[in-house]
């Protein structure tokens, strides 16, 4: 079960009520609001990759929330550039905090972090955004906390399979291909990446045939999806038998852009499908215009980075038993995915 405040919501009240620092500028901890009772003396210093992304701002109100009363997490933005992340965490280290928790700009750039942090001997967590294996090997006090993102792009593509078995007169020409649009994150993203072929190959696996009709990067946004997807509708219109995004904030952009030319009214119908359930997109899969998403679990995903950083801080080694979550050999910790329409959408609220 998702909490209130991981899951319903909107970015910008997470950030008022929590407190971090995109709203004030001050350097603020997780535990200025949260830890009341208890003075903690164990500091994580945890960068995010961005402020604005509303599915980080879920992710970042688990760990402050999972972190109350235990450690003071100094988050802060890295503002989507790499440089200003390294930044932020040589300032960490010479604060000589206890853990680092980081959600990578550039996931490339891991193995300098990993580094820096190993010569000061300052266990690292990364999350959301995975280093390169052979980074992850460099010392061991690196982790990852994460969801495997081929296993999001199957269910993405079986809501796909199990929209059109339902629905054959979405097969707007009768040609028996489905023609679709695609939506992809960030290049490079490993999400970004394995959602767009894997969603693709669960269509195919299921016995359909596929033409991609069109696709390019909306880099996880709103605004630019919605910009795509006029930009689809503009080169191939009506042709366009379905939306598939990386995420739920470009679903919701190409929503948008969909209304603007008529669709969702009078009959007029396209499946959108996304990722991530934030609430915005449980708000569209109510009101029938997204078709489905895929739980990404911010809420487990905060909660295993901060019990991973958390454990480390005090110089042990995470296991199961002293984090609650599962941890493989080569020291990752997977989410697990769910897939979510209007049906089932009331369990992961
Ligand atoms: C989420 C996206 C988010 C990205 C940030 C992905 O796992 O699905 O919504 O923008 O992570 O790195």
């Amino acid at each position: 079960m998702r909490t209130f405040t991981s899951l319903l919501m909107p970015a910008g009240f997470v950030c008022a009520v929590l407190a971090v620092n995109a709203c004030t500028k001050k350097p603020t901890t997780a535990s200025e609001t949260a830890a009341t009772s208890a003075t903690p003396t164990i500091t994580i210093g945890s960068a995010i990759y961005k402020y604005e992304d509303t599915f980080m701002s879920g992710v970042r109100g688990s760990m402050a929330k999972a972190a109350e009363g235990k450690a003071t997490i100094d988050f802060v933005d890295s503002a989507n550039q790499q440089p200003v992340q390294s930044e932020k965490v040589d300032l960490f280290i010479a604060k000589k905090v206890n853990a680092l928790a980081i959600n990578p700009v550039d996931r490339t750039a891991a193995g300098i972090l990993i580094d820096k942090a190993k010569a000061a001997n300052i266990p690292i967590v990364f999350f959301n955004r995975e280093p390169m294996p052979e980074d992850m090997q460099k010392w061991d006090k690196v982790y990852y906390v994460g969801a495997k993102a081929e296993e999001s792009g199957t269910l993405s593509g079986e809501i796909v399979v199990d929209y059109f078995k339902k629905h054959p007169e979405s097969d707007k020409n009768k040609d028996g291909i489905i023609q679709y649009v695609m939506l992809t994150g960030e290049p490079g993203h490993q999400d970004a990446e394995l959602r767009t072929k894997f969603s693709i190959k669960a269509i195919e696996d299921a016995g359909y045939k596929t033409e991609k009709l069109a696709q390019d990067t909306g880099m996880w946004d709103r605004i630019k999806g919605q910009e795509k997807m006029a930009a689809f509708l503009g080169s191939r219109g009506d042709a366009i038998e379905v939306v598939i995004s990386n995420n739920d904030d470009m679903a919701l952009g190409a929503i948008e852009a969909l209304k603007a030319v008529g669709y969702f009214k009078d009959g007029k119908v396209m499946p959108v499908v996304g990722v991530d359930a934030t609430a915005p997109a449980l708000q569209a899969l109510q009101e029938g215009t997204l078709t489905g998403t895929v739980l990404n679990d911010a809420k487990n995903q905060g909660q295993a980075t901060f019990a991973l950083s958390y454990v480390l801080a005090q110089g042990k080694v995470p296991d199961q038993a002293n984090t609650g979550y599962a941890i493989t050999s080569e020291k990752y910790v997977w989410v697990p995915y769910k897939k979510v329409t209007k049906e089932n959408m009331n369990e992961v609220m």
